[in-house]
């Protein structure tokens, strides 16, 4: 039933689409059209506005043949660089760049299954229930076209993002939440030979505080990080001023909000120690998924994948991703592995074989909705 060729064509013809974060709009226009020709309502939002970026996200809901749950599949427009000029070609069942930019693989692959599979269904008149797709803008900037979109234009009750690493059969059920930590110093600037007593220097009242801070792996849920230092304005200056922007993530909500709470009273305090002032910065990034084997929208995964003879395997990760945003946004959501390899890189590739899967479980994860009925 899959087209192979007209797959492969089209995700080859995607890819070469240029699409880097903030710069969708070719890549918009190229999927509303293909949507509309498919004789889809295609909506565009407001976040290529509030962004400033060339595009917004795309959604689109496709009327039922029959009465079932209402499922949402989502996949991300935009690439990470360098993905101008992208050339794709085939060698031995692989596709993959010329070698002087990504593929973009990461996440056209996701976009190209399911534009296969909506064919498949109306060329073989399939029965489906009511479908949801989502194509969003700013993923690999922090899942920022995700954030602006009004899920409340949505009736899904379970979706399906397509960005995963790892072979199809791959089932994101756990990701952790994650806050961005910025840390300041205020000190007292002196010269460092006439008069360093007059000073305080920020730099040592930060490495004191920072050397009793935990980093790294907390727990087996939890890790800290702190990841860049800059500080001071002169070597014969005494810094008065330091900062460091780290980070913390957990499975757990209740964990994060207390290592976050431990990092930031140890450095606020440590820091008065020495006589400099501190101001720390909490931006939450996005939330956990946390599923169960047992949970619906994790079992229609689990036997859609069953259905196309692959093994399923559920996954925990360590990043987020659209479907973090998604499943915040309360309806349940897991992220799909679709065999994209060595992702965000020049040696990005991804086996034909893995993208006819990837359409074969779209249809099938469709299929089970209907089943379930
Ligand atoms: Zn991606």
């Amino acid at each position: 039933m899959i087209n192979e060729s007209r797959l492969i064509n089209n995700f080859m013809a995607m890819v070469q689409i240029p699409s880097i974060s903030g710069r969708e709009g070719k890549m918009r226009d190229y999927l509303r059209d293909s949507l509309q020709e498919r004789g889809l309502q295609v909506q565009e939002d407001e976040a290529g506005v509030k962004l400033q970026g060339e595009a917004g996200n795309l959604w689109v809901r496709i009327p039922a043949s029959m009465e079932a749950e209402t499922i949402l599949f989502a996949a991300h427009m935009d690439t990470v660089e360098p993905g101008e000029g992208i050339k794709a070609i085939i060698e031995d069942e692989i596709i993959k760049s010329q070698g002087n930019t990504i593929l973009g693989s990461d996440d056209k692959a996701a976009i190209a299954a399911i534009l296969e599979a909506l064919d498949v269904i109306r060329e073989n008149r399939l029965p489906h229930g009511p479908l949801e797709l989502l194509f969003t803008v700013g993923e690999e900037q922090g899942l920022q076209g995700a954030k602006q979109f009004d899920f409340t234009s949505l009736n899904a009750t379970m979706a399906y993002v397509l960005d995963a690493g790892g072979d199809p059969g791959v089932i994101v059920i756990q990701s952790p939440c994650q806050n961005e930590i910025e840390y300041k110093v205020y000190g007292k600037p002196a010269h460092a030979g006439i008069n360093p007593e007059k000073g305080i220097n920020a730099i040592q009242a930060a490495a004191r505080a920072l050397s009793k801070m935990p980093c790294g792996r907390i727990d087996k849920e939890t890790t800290c990080n702190l990841g860049i230092i800059q500080g001071g304005t002169a070597r014969n200056i005494v810094a008065d001023y330091c900062h460091i922007k780290g980070e913390a993530r957990s499975l757990s909500r209740s964990r994060l909000d207390q290592i976050t709470q431990t990092l930031k009273n140890t450095f606020i305090e440590e820091v008065q120690k020495q006589g400099a002032r501190a101001e720390v910065e909490v931006k939450f990034l996005y939330p956990e998924i946390r599923l169960n084997p047992e949970d619906r929208v994790v079992k229609t995964a689990t036997q859609a994948i069953k259905d196309i003879g692959l093994q399923p395997r559920l996954e925990s990760t360590g990043g987020g991703s659209d479907a973090s945003i998604i499943q915040g946004q309360g309806i349940p959501c897991v992220n799909l592995g679709i065999g994209m390899s060595n992702v965000h890189s020049c040696d990005e590739y991804i086996k034909i074989s893995h993208l006819i899967k990837d359409t074969e479980i779209v249809l099938a994860i469709i299929n089970e909705v209907i089943k379930a009925k």
